[in-house]
């Protein structure tokens, strides 16, 4: 790229989901046009970008197209055809890049790429075919998690395999080539999020406490509360992955927390993170402001945060009697409200988020839970919904 891509100019956006609109905000807020690309219309994206594409990702006449009206693409969903990317690529950056897209969407790729680099996963197997599944339980012991190789997100395409026996039943509720990992009893999930410039520049948000509900992000509190030395070792790991993978942009690096205080990387995300969406309120930049910054090749923001912080998403489960109670969660202090602009409330869909700033963690955390425990008493939806 000659220079910065400066305000005022079209970047394009890969995937028409909530990362992608909360992108599309932060770019248009400072002054960019977006164009959304993906298969669907009046996307949670879409509907907030300058232009909405919706074609399919192998559509390659609508790529070339969509890759001419923009200086510069990115993604906020990873499983995009590698030839939608070459293709994009010969006309314009795409951020992060091939190498870190082809290494994290396939987890067989990505854990063998962390092994390779000496990043520490837990103990794998490749299982290929139904055949090789035995010789893998054995190996990697049990109780054990199948994964599927390809796409898969939100503990979707997963099955624990408990005793030998069951390993059958796993393959058959999987189908296709996998990956055998050994169970890892954590203390504690954790993530780093940060962005990499085009200047090899890295900026992190530290180390955040995931909680999971069915294998679905539930709660993140930033910061995570870890000693200094387990903090500094998941984001000097997450640094290395980043190098490695040559990212351009935001991504995040999972981690588990062993009781030994040993981290061992259980997932690579090339783009904007659940995780970090508390940096919308939380950090001076946000995690989608610095996804802008990095893919238009400008400066990394700063990324302090002046308090605690915590994000509890909200899914569709919510909504099972009408609409959720809005006032009263926004009466707890310091609570921001984010929604898709979805349309179904479908059980286990991220419909929006709350994030609430506090003194201390554990009081981020109580606020966040407070406002989405204050949603479900229900309320009549109003003329205009
Ligand atoms: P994933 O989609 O691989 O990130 O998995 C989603 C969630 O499932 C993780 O955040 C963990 O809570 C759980 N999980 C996945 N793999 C393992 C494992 N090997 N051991 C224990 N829990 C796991």
């Amino acid at each position: 790229m000659s220079g910065p891509l400066l305000p005022g100019a079209a970047i394009g956006v890969l995937g028409g989901g909530q990362l992608g609109r909360m992108l599309t905000l932060a770019a248009r807020r400072m002054g960019y046009r977006v164009h959304v690309f993906s298969p669907d219309t009046d996307s949670p994206a879409g509907r907030v970008a300058n232009r909405e594409w919706g074609a399919p990702y192998d559509d390659m006449e609508a790529v070339r197209q969509f890759a001419r009206s923009v200086g510069a693409v990115t993604l906020e969903f990873e499983n995009i055809p590698a030839e939608t990317v070459e293709e994009l690529s010969s006309v314009v950056p795409v951020r992060p890049g091939p190498r870190a897209l082809r290494t994290t969407q396939n987890r067989l790729r990505e854990k063998e790429f962390l092994k390779g680099a000496g990043f520490p996963v837990a103990p794998f197997r490749a299982v290929p075919d139904r055949s090789s599944l035995g010789a893998a339980v054995e190996e990697v012991g049990v109780p054990a998690v199948l994964k599927t190789a390809g796409f898969g997100y939100d503990g979707k395409g997963q099955t624990r395999i408990s005793a030998p026996e069951d390993a059958d039943a796993a393959w058959d509720a999987l189908g296709g080539e996998a990956v055998l990992e050994a169970w890892v009893g954590f203390e504690m999930e954790l993530s780093v999020v940060a962005a990499r410039g085009t200047d090899g520049s890295f900026a992190h948000y530290g180390a955040v406490r995931n909680t999971h509900d069915r294998h679905i992000l539930d709660l993140t509190v930033a910061p995570a509360g870890v000693p200094r030395g387990v903090e500094d070792e998941a984001v000097s790991i997450a640094a290395g992955i980043f190098e490695e993978l040559g990212i351009e942009g935001t991504a995040c690096v999972e981690f588990f927390l062993t009781g030994g205080g040993g981290l061992l990387v259980n997932e690579i995300a090339p783009r904007p993170h659940n995780s970090g969406h508390w940096t919308i309120e939380g950090a001076a930049t946000s995690q989608f402001e610095q996804q802008l910054r990095a893919v238009c090749g400008l400066p990394l923001g700063g990324t302090h945060r002046a308090e605690p912080a915590a994000m509890a998403n909200l899914l569709g489960d919510l909504w099972p009697a009408g609409e959720p109670d809005w006032p009263s969660a926004l009466a707890v202090p310091n609570v921001s409200l984010h929604l898709y602009g979805k349309k179904e409330p479908r059980p286990g869909r991220k419909m929006g988020h709350v994030t609430a700033r506090a003194p201390t963690p554990e009081e981020a955390a109580r606020r966040a839970l407070e406002a989405r425990g204050a949603l479900a008493g229900t309320r009549e939806p109003t003329a205009e919904s």
